[in-house]
């Protein structure tokens, strides 16, 4: 495949150490990815363009869009990793209209820790 059609993957690293999880927000519509519920909960705020939210640790996707459901309905996702998420993203049919931000920050709250964080936007759902 054409490296133009294939889809996009960026890696963004946050300055050690990060005193809060950070607030991913759609590169396409500015919509963040996660609200604060009364009390500072975090829930999952999906725009129409966010496809997933895969956590590093323990690894799980925690939303999928109806869209991603459909193109990993014949996927094992268990067991998935981090580090495979740039080639399992590409197995999927999708072009350069989807991007994969993959987020690495770090804290001191048990002993230096990072964690990644992987978003899937599909820009295609966008209008
Ligand atoms: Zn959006």
């Amino acid at each position: 495949m054409n490296d133009l059609k294939k889809p996009q993957y960026a890696s963004v690293e946050y300055p050690f150490p990060l005193e809060e999880e950070p607030v991913v927000f759609c590169p396409v519509c500015g919509t963040p990815t996660f609200d604060f519920e009364d009390g500072g909960n975090m829930v999952i705020n999906p725009c129409q363009c966010l496809a997933f939210v895969f956590l590093g640790r323990p690894p799980e996707f925690i939303y999928q869009s109806k869209g991603f459901k459909l193109r990993t309905s014949e996927k094992d996702l268990k067991g998935l990793t981090a580090k495979e998420m740039k080639s399992f993203i590409e197995s999927l049919g999708y072009d350069n209209k989807f991007l994969t931000l993959e987020v690495t920050y770090g804290d001191y709250e048990d002993d230096p820790d990072w964690y990644t964080d992987i978003y899937g936007f599909d820009y295609g759902t966008y209008c």
